[in-house]
């Protein structure tokens, strides 16, 4: 890694707000030419405190592009500052535009909910009502998620609100026309929902969707196939299951009685 890259992602960390960085493995001593090193060397971090990464973003061309160039993030290492709480991410993300979904939103949406819950739902990103309220799953997915998350509790006899869970997006700002997050703009932004769920400490996180998925499991394998079985995101257990807009649409009845079967999983495990 030459000076000029190690002082960008020297800068990239800074702007996400992370200003105790350790690096894993060591970086490499700098080139012979190098006048000085531009950071002190970091303590290599343990390697179960690494995140898994996301897969790179594929080359575009972007000539013909109306976005801006993608966010030129060197391969990320995944860590968060120590003592980090949900008022200083929050704090972080600021007023964000570190990827070009700043371009269109109207309202950035951090995620709501009880910060100690037990619980918490990772979605996609905000769509139109979300953009417009701030606030994640409050359009027709999002009634729909809260007649799951009330409706299965109340028969299972884990009686439980929305408010009690905590609810969040891998990205923040709605996409344009509610397409899915392009792979750079999930790293980026990635790097708050981790920083999220390690400040939140859940015993355990539901991903909505594949794009959660992905980002929290870094699996190619669709909901399909990863729906119903527990996995793992650093030590928290990780139920994968339908988006509930996937559920709205009418020939996924099969898939609505799945989502159900997963959340009752899901809320046994947590509440019982
Ligand atoms: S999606 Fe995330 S990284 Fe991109 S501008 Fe919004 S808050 Fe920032």
């Amino acid at each position: 890694m030459t000076p000029e890259e190690i002082k960008r992602y020297l800068e990239f960390y800074r702007d996400l707000g992370i200003k105790d960085l350790r690096m894993h493995p060591p970086a490499p001593p700098p080139p012979a030419t190098a006048a000085k090193p531009v950071a002190p060397a970091p303590e290599p971090a343990p390697f179960s405190e690494r995140t898994p990464a996301m897969p790179p973003a594929p080359p575009a061309d972007l000539s013909e592009s109306p976005l801006p160039p993608p966010v030129m993030a060197p391969a990320i290492l995944p860590m968060q500052p120590e003592n980090d709480t949900m008022e200083r991410i929050r704090a972080d993300i600021g007023d964000c535009k570190r990827c070009r979904l700043c371009q269109d939103r109207n309202k950035i949406v951090f995620g709501a909910g009880n910060e100690k819950a037990p619980l918490v739902f990772v979605g996609e990103g905000p769509g139109a009502d979300e953009d417009a309220s701030g606030l994640p799953f409050v359009g027709r997915a999002g009634q729909l998620l809260t007649q799951m998350i009330e409706g299965t509790s109340q028969k299972e006899g884990i009686p439980l609100l929305r408010e009690q869970v905590y609810i969040c997006n891998v990205v923040k700002c709605r996409p344009p026309e509610n397409r899915t997050p392009l792979p750079d703009e999930m790293e980026v932004c990635g790097q708050f929902l981790f920083r999220q769920l390690m400040a939140l400490q859940p015993k355990a996180i539901c991903c909505l969707g594949s794009t959660a998925s992905k980002a929290l499991l870094g699996s190619k394998d669709g909901v399909m196939k990863l729906r119903g079985k527990w996995a793992k995101w650093r030590d928290i257990p990780v139920m994968v299951t339908y988006h509930p807009s996937y559920l709205l649409r009418p020939y996924n009845q099969n898939a609505k009685r799945e989502a159900w079967d997963d959340l009752k999983k899901v809320l046994h495990f947590v509440y019982d």
